[in-house]
C-alpha cells in the first residue's frame, strides 16, 4: 500500500509518525515523506538560504535511515498559504503518487505552516476525485483514508482513533533526531533557551533527556520537562487508556513509546485494507 506523510517541515512527519513509517517500510510498503517547506526559516545565525541546503542534507540521511523517498518542496518556512495555488500544487501531488493513506498535521496548531498545511490536506482532499479540477493529472477514483497526527492543544482536544506502539522503533526515532543536527542541537535549543552539551555522546545523552526503563511510571514521564525519550514516552503515557483498548491490558500497559492518530472525518472512513495495514503495524 502507498501511505503519504505530508508536513510542514523537516521534523514534523519525523517525530510524529517516523516509527509507524519506518515499520511500514519494513513491511513493504511504499512510504512517502512531503515536506511542504524548506526549512529556511528555522535558523538564528545560517542565512535562510544556508539553513534550507542544511535541512535538505538532513533530510536524504533521514530518507536513507528510513528506507522512504523524501521530497521537500524550495517554499521557505513561515511562507506557507493555504491559497489555490498550494491546494492545487498538492491535489496534483497527492494524484501522482495516489496514496492509500495520508497523515498530516490538524489545523488548531501554534504555528501557521502547520495549520496551513492542515488546512490544505482538507480542502485538497475531496477535489482529489474531482475531475475537472486540476485536469492535467487523473482524479483518483477512490478517497484515501486521512489522518491527523498527535498534537499537544486542547480546544478542540486531539482524540486517539489509532495509538501504535512503537517500543522496538524508538532506537531509530531518536536516531532520526540525531540526524536533524541544525534543528534539536542548534535551532530548537536556541529557541528554548537550552544549553547544549559538548561532544557528540553528551549531547546524544542530552537529546534523549531521560532514562526510560519498564519501571519508569506515567506520572514520572509526564512530569519529565525534556528530552526525545520523553517525547515519545509521553505520548504512550498520555493514552495509557487508548493503549490497553486496542491491545489488551496486557500488552497495552507495557508500550513505553507509542504514536497516536487521529481520523479525519473529511477522507474515507478508516475501514477495509487501510485498518487492516495499520492493524498489522501494532
Ligand atoms: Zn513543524
Amino acid at each position: 500500500m502507498k501511505i503519504l506523510m505530508v508536513g510542514a517541515h523537516q521534523d514534523d512527519n519525523e517525530f510524529r509518525c517516523g516509527g509507524l513509517a519506518h515499520r511500514l517500510t519494513k513491511m513493504g510498503h511504499e512510504v512517502r515523506f512531503l515536506s511542504c517547506s524548506n526549512g529556511s526559516g528555522g535558523h538564528h545565525i545560517m542565512t535562510p538560504e544556508e539553513t534550507a541546503k542544511r535541512r535538505a542534507k538532513e533530510s536524504e540521511a533521514v530518507a536513507e535511515l528510513l528506507g522512504i523517498q523524501y521530497d521537500v518542496w524550495n517554499i521557505n518556512s513561515g511562507t506557507l498559504m493555504a491559497d489555490l495555488e498550494m491546494r492545487r500544487k498538492l491535489i496534483r501531488y497527492i494524484r501522482t503518487f495516489s496514496p492509500d493513506l495520508i497523515i498530516s498535521h490538524r489545523q488548531n496548531d501554534y504555528h501557521a505552516d502547520h495549520r496551513a498545511v492542515g488546512l490544505l490536506v482538507q480542502d485538497a482532499s475531496y477535489m482529489l476525485i474531482v475531475p475537472h479540477e486540476c485536469p492535467d493529472v487523473a482524479a483518483m477514483r477512490k478517497m484515501p483514508v486521512i489522518m491527523y497526527y498527535e498534537d499537544a492543544f486542547t480546544n478542540p482536544e486531539f482524540r486517539p482513533d489509532v495509538v501504535i506502539g512503537v517500543d522496538d522503533e524508538i532506537d531509530t526515532k531518536l536516531q532520526i533526531a540525531h540526524l536533524n543536527v541544525s534543528q534539536v542541537y542548534e535551532w530548537l535549543p536556541y529557541t528554548n533557551g537550552e544549553e547544549v552539551p559538548q561532544g557528540e555522546e553528551a549531547r546524544f545523552e542530552w537529546l534523549k533527556g531521560m532514562n526510560i526503563t519498564e519501571s519508569t511510571t506515567d506520572e514520572e514521564v509526564m512530569a519529565a520537562p525534556r528530552g526525545y525519550s520523553v517525547r515519545f514516552a509521553k505520548t504512550a503515557a498520555r493514552f495509557r487508556k487508548e493503549l490497553v483498548e486496542q491491545y489488551g491490558q496486557e500488552r497495552g500497559s507495557k508500550i513505553r513509546y507509542a504514536e497516536a492518530f487521529e481520523v479525519s472525518e473529511y477522507g474515507a472512513p478508516l475501514a477495509g485494507a487501510v485498518k487492516e495495514l495499520l492493524e498489522n503495524a501494532r
